[in-house]
C-alpha cells in the first residue's frame, strides 16, 4: 500500500469534503474527478436521506459506495466505519486516496473525531485534508443563523467558496473577511461550476457581522417521499413550487428525481431558490427505487402533514396548489 499512496507510513490518505446543504459538493467534486486532483479515488459519499442518484452524479470515480439514510456524523457514524474498514481490508487495490463527500448537516470535526478514535482505523487512515465549501450567495446568511456552518468552516484546511461568480464582488471580499475570521489558517478558494476560478477580494473588507447562533432553532431532519411511477414532472414540480412558496423559510434543501419528457431529471433547490433542471444519465439497467421521489431537508416539518398533502396533491391529484398553502404541511 505505501507504493500506492507515495507514502512512508503506509498510512490511507482520506479527504473529508464537508460544506453546508445545497454548496455544490457533489459539482465541484465531480470537477475534481475529471480533473483527477486525488489521484486514484475511492469516493464515498453520503446523504442524509436515502437519494439513488448520488452514484450517477459522480460517475467519474472508479470506486464508488454511496452511505445513505443516516449522516456520518451522527446517526449514520457505524456505517462510514464499517466502509472504511472495508476500503482498507480490500488493500490489493492501488488507492492514492479515500474521499469522503460528507452530508450537507455533517461536521466534519465529529467525523475526523470518530476516525481517530477507532482503534482499526487509526493505524489504517489518514486525514489530511478538510476541505469546506461555502456558498456564495447562501453563505453569509448559513455563517449567521447555522452553528453547524460556522463549525463546518472552522474545521476546515481549505475552504472553497462556489458559485463565485453569482455574489457581488463586496460581498465576495466580506466573505472571505468573515471566512478568515473564522478559520485563520485554512487555504480560500473560489469555483464556479466546480471549477477553480481567480477572484480578487479588498483584504479591508469588513467581515459579516454574525452575532450568536439561536440555541432553540431544533435539529435539522430529512423526509423522502416516493411517487413511484404516479408523479410526473408537472404534478411534482407544481407541488414543490407551493410548498418552497408557503415554507420555504423552514425548508433548507430540496432534491429529488422526476420524470419528464426530456429524460429523468434532477430538480434541487436550496431554500426559496430553485436550480434549473439537470438532466440524469440514464442507467444501464434500472434500479429498485428509481421511481420519482423528493428529499426535503429542514425544520420543523411535520411528517404527517407533509405525507397528506403529497398522497393528495402528487398521488391522488385531487387537490389543488392553493391546498399546500392552506394546510400548511
Ligand atoms: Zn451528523
Amino acid at each position: 500500500m505505501a507504493e500506492a499512496t507515495g507514502r512512508q507510513d503506509g498510512l490511507l490518505p482520506l479527504v473529508i469534503v464537508g460544506g453546508f446543504l445545497g454548496a455544490g459538493k457533489s459539482t465541484w467534486l465531480r470537477h475534481q474527478l475529471f480533473t483527477r486532483r486525488f489521484g486514484r479515488v475511492h469516493v464515498l459519499v453520503n446523504e442524509a436521506a436515502e437519494m439513488p442518484v448520488d452514484d450517477l452524479l459522480l460517475g467519474r470515480a472508479e470506486r464508488l459506495d454511496v452511505l445513505a439514510g443516516g449522516c456520518a456524523c451522527c446517526s449514520g457514524r457505524a456505517d462510514l466505519l464499517a466502509a472504511l474498514r472495508r476500503i482498507c481490508d480490500a488493500g490489493a487495490v492501488a488507492l492514492d486516496t479515500i474521499v469522503l463527500e460528507t452530508s450537507g448537516i455533517a461536521d466534519p470535526a465529529a467525523i475526523a473525531r470518530a476516525i481517530m478514535e477507532d482503534p482499526v482505523l487509526v493505524r489504517r487512515i489518514v486525514l489530511t485534508r478538510t476541505i469546506v465549501l461555502v456558498d456564495a450567495l447562501e453563505g453569509p446568511g448559513q455563517l449567521a443563523t447555522e452553528h453547524l456552518a460556522r463549525a463546518q468552516a472552522e474545521a476546515a484546511d481549505e475552504i472553497v467558496v462556489t458559485k463565485a461568480a453569482e455574489a457581488p464582488a463586496p460581498n465576495r471580499s466580506r466573505l472571505a473577511a468573515t471566512l478568515r475570521g473564522l478559520a485563520p489558517d485554512a487555504r480560500l478558494g473560489w469555483a464556479d461550476f466546480g471549477v477553480e476560478t481567480k477572484v480578487e477580494t479588498d483584504p479591508d473588507a469588513l467581515p459579516f457581522d454574525l452575532g450568536p447562533v439561536a440555541e432553540d432553532s431544533g435539529p435539522i431532519q430529512a423526509h423522502r417521499l416516493d411517487a413511484g411511477s404516479a408523479g410526473g414532472w408537472w404534478a411534482l414540480s407544481a407541488w414543490l413550487s407551493a410548498l418552497l412558496f408557503a415554507r420555504g423559510d423552514s425548508i433548507v434543501r430540496v432534491k429529488g428525481a422526476v420524470r419528464s419528457p426530456a429524460g429523468r431529471l434532477l430538480l434541487q433547490s436550496v431554500r426559496r431558490h430553485v436550480q434549473p433542471p439537470e438532466i440524469l444519465p440514464e442507467r444501464e439497467q434500472p434500479q429498485e427505487g428509481e421511481g420519482d421521489f423528493i428529499v426535503l431537508i429542514g425544520r420543523g416539518i411535520d411528517p404527517v402533514r407533509l405525507q397528506a398533502s403529497w398522497d393528495r396533491f402528487v398521488l391522488g391529484h385531487e387537490g389543488r396548489a392553493e391546498g399546500i398553502a392552506r394546510d400548511d404541511p
